[in-house]
């Protein structure tokens, strides 16, 4: 069940992302999200998962997101785990007693994008959060209890910073050590600054096999602490990989080096089949 909370995304700054930019972030009407629900509700009677949209729907005061959930449950006896998109700011903004009392009421997961553990990447993308302050929430998340699953970009770096990117990021990740953790492509919307300075040649995507060297540095650095489930299988990879971490690690740096050697691209995706 997937119940639109909030509109937009509160900090809409990413240089890569096109999703909200049009939109001015606000919490829907409270009423209208409840006849929402009511709605969702009466098409099944069985969901088990709940998804609150839009952006990130965690700077919401907890009252709000409580309520929601609660509400939610009371329509749904059946659901067990909720999940929300938290940036940075807003989980480090929740205090860990807030943290526990979403946890209690059914907050089972959060996604937050990293996109790249390098500095000076996040300064280019706006990402609005550097490494350290994503760390202290992560750390945060994973101490109230509640699955963390993190997103990264392979080629938001450009060729230029290709290589520092995997590098830090696949670090970045082992520190952080999610319960999941995705690899997406960045892909050049129309819409973004991004695009913009790949037209004007300020941003050069590394080709295939660059991204698929990110993808193997990234693996390679990425020495968790506790196991996470990682995966490349989003629409816009052109490997799809599926592993368990840290068991998996040689098989899969195998498996991407067997491609990298070969450079066949009837091995990767074909284009047609990316898409966000
Ligand atoms: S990537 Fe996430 S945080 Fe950045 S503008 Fe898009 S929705 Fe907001």
């Amino acid at each position: 069940m997937i119940i639109q909370v909030t509109v937009g995304c509160s900090h809409n700054q990413c240089t890569f992302c096109g999703t909200y930019k049009d939109q001015k972030f606000r919490l829907k009407d409270m009423a209208l999200i409840k006849r929402d629900i009511d709605e969702m509700s009466s098409y099944r009677h069985e969901f088990t998962r709940a998804f609150l949209a839009d952006g990130d729907v965690l700077i919401l005061p907890n009252e709000q997101i409580l309520e929601i959930i609660h509400y939610i449950k009371k329509k749904n006896p059946a659901i067990e785990r909720v999940g929300v998109y938290g940036n940075t700011k807003a989980i480090l903004k929740k205090t860990p007693q807030e943290l526990s009392a979403l946890k209690g009421a059914g907050l089972g997961i959060v996604y937050q994008g990293i996109e790249s553990g390098n500095r000076e990447v996040l300064r280019r993308i706006k990402k609005g959060a550097f490494p350290h302050k994503q760390l202290e929430a992560a750390e945060k998340i994973k101490a109230a209890g509640i699955l963390l699953s993190q997103t990264v970009l392979l080629g938001i770096g450009g060729t230029e910073l290709s290589e520092e990117h995997a590098i830090d990021t696949g670090k970045h990740l082992g520190d952080m050590s999610p319960h999941y953790a995705g690899a997406l492509t960045v892909m050049l919307l129309p819409n973004t600054e991004l695009y913009r300075d790949m037209r004007e040649g300020r941003f050069v995507l590394p080709d295939k096999f660059g991204l698929l060297n990110e993808l193997r540095l990234m693996v390679i650095n990425m020495k968790v602490k506790s196991p996470c489930f990682f995966t490349s299988n989003h629409a816009s990879n052109y490997l799809p990989i599926r592993a368990r971490l840290p068991e998996d690690r040689h098989r899969v740096i195998a498996l991407i080096d067997q491609v990298l050697k070969k450079r066949d691209e009837r091995l990767l995706k074909p284009e047609h089949m990316r898409a966000l």
